[in-house]
């Protein structure tokens, strides 16, 4: 096998480097994981997630872990309700029985990030994950790496990969190619015990999903399993809104009023998603890598995910495409096809830059009719429930 006494060290712990290390370790790879949160136990943020059956699903196949998916994951999380600014239901998958359909192309179960994390850290190896790494810099030294952290720690590595997301420390090492601003910014927030704390959105988000259209902008609300919800809104904004914007984000009395006049036209019903002042906002200018983007593979090192290929979330194909890159990186290194790491690296790249320019592709369509005065009437086309 390429990878014997080689000691690989992939860098970030998130969906993808979880997944990546676990598929190596089943294959006997020397793998470890350096994350920069402080441990296990840090709450991980974000909307729920629904996996994929060629992708996130099957990542998790290959990984041994349907079982551990299926005790874990939320039946009927996945029902979606379309609505407009003034909350008027025009689609509802809330009618019938929730279905468990696990192999039909259809089914997208959905799952807390948390959960999905806390399965793949179970499964790997004892220490694997090293945790409160916060890489700075790599060196290369002879044909090995030097990673350093924040902490003053460095670790030597035969192979680096790079599991960082979108700010990857990593990536520079590969290709100077940066990704380009998609036009439109995400503001991420959450609201713990929504029964409690944004009642009227609780029940009409009825544990599933809302997407809301109106006004060319869009509100997206996910319920969680610990009963509270994450959401995030998505406006036409320009790069720098964040900064030139001067508001606090740490400030919820701001970001309300902002909300307020950016929202204008929306019924004050969302508004209960701001004032509820104890969680936290998350300014995310949604960003997309170049999707001609290639490079010529290097020798040692590689990345996958949000990484190699940022792109905005309208397509639901982040984590999927995260998970999918693990399994397709884990077989080209393990498997007895390629004469050289090099190459080996060289042919998962090849297949994961053209995979990522037909699913970037979808999901900056979607990012722009989301977004556009129509997007509540393409929404439903798609579901083919035109209101009369
Ligand atoms: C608002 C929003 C909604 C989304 N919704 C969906 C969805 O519904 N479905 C979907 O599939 N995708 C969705 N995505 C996209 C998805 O979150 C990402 O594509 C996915 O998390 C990428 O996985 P990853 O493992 O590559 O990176 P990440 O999940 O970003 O993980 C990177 C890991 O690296 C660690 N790290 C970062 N920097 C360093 C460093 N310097 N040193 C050490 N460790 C580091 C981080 O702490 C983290 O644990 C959404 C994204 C956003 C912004």
């Amino acid at each position: 096998m390429l990878i014997k006494d080689k000691k690989i060290a992939i860098v970030g712990g998130g969906p993808g480097g979880l997944t990546l290390a676990r598929l190596l370790q089943m294959k006997g790879a020397d793998v470890k994981v350096y994350e920069r949160d402080a441990n296990r136990n840090v709450r991980v943020q974000g909307a729920t997630l629904d996996l994929h059956l060629e992708s996130g699903l099957r990542a998790l196949e290959e990984a041994g872990l349907m079982n551990a998916f299926k005790a874990n994951y939320r039946p009927g999380a996945d029902r979606i309700r379309v609505l407009d600014e003034h909350a008027k239901i025009f689609y509802d998958q809330h009618a019938g029985e929730s279905i468990e359909a696990f192999g039909e192309e259809w089914f997208r179960p959905e799952i807390d990030r948390g959960p999905l994390r806390e399965i793949l850290l179970d499964s790997l190896q004892a220490d694997t994950v090293v945790w409160d790494s916060h890489i700075l810099s790599l060196e290369p030294i002879a044909n090995t790496w030097k990673l350093v952290f924040q902490n003053g720690n460095i670790a030597i590595a035969d192979i680096v990969i790079g599991a960082d997301g979108a700010n990857s420390k990593i990536r520079p090492f590969i290709t100077p190619i940066k990704p380009f601003y998609s036009g439109i910014t995400a503001l991420e927030g959450n609201v713990y015990d929504s029964a409690k704390n944004a009642p009227k959105i609780h029940e009409l988000l009825k544990g599933g999903k809302i997407f809301a259209f109106g006004d060319a902008k869009t509100l997206i609300v996910s319920a969680k399993g610990d009963g509270s919800l994450a959401f995030y809104t998505g406006c036409k904004m320009d790069a720098t809104w964040v900064k030139d914007s001067g508001i606090d984000f740490t400030d919820n009395k701001q970001v309300l009023d902002w909300f307020k006049n950016e929202y204008a036209a929306w019924d004050a019903i969302w508004q209960e998603l701001f004032e509820y002042d104890k969680g936290y906002f998350i300014p995310r200018p949604l960003y997309c890598m170049p999707l001609d983007q290639t490079w010529d593979a290097k020798a040692n090192i590689t990345m996958l995910g949000d990484a190699a290929h940022l792109m905005p979330p309208y397509a639901g194909e982040g984590v999927n495409m995260a998970m999918l890159d693990a399994v397709e990186l884990s077989e080209a290194l393990t498997t007895s096809a390629y004469p050289t790491i090099q190459s080996a690296i060289a042919h998962y790249e090849k297949q994961m830059c053209l995979r990522f320019a037909e699913v970037a592709q979808e999901t900056l369509n979607n990012t722009d009719w989301m977004h556009s005065p129509n997007g509540l009437q393409i929404m439903l086309d798609m579901f083919n429930e035109i209101p009369s």
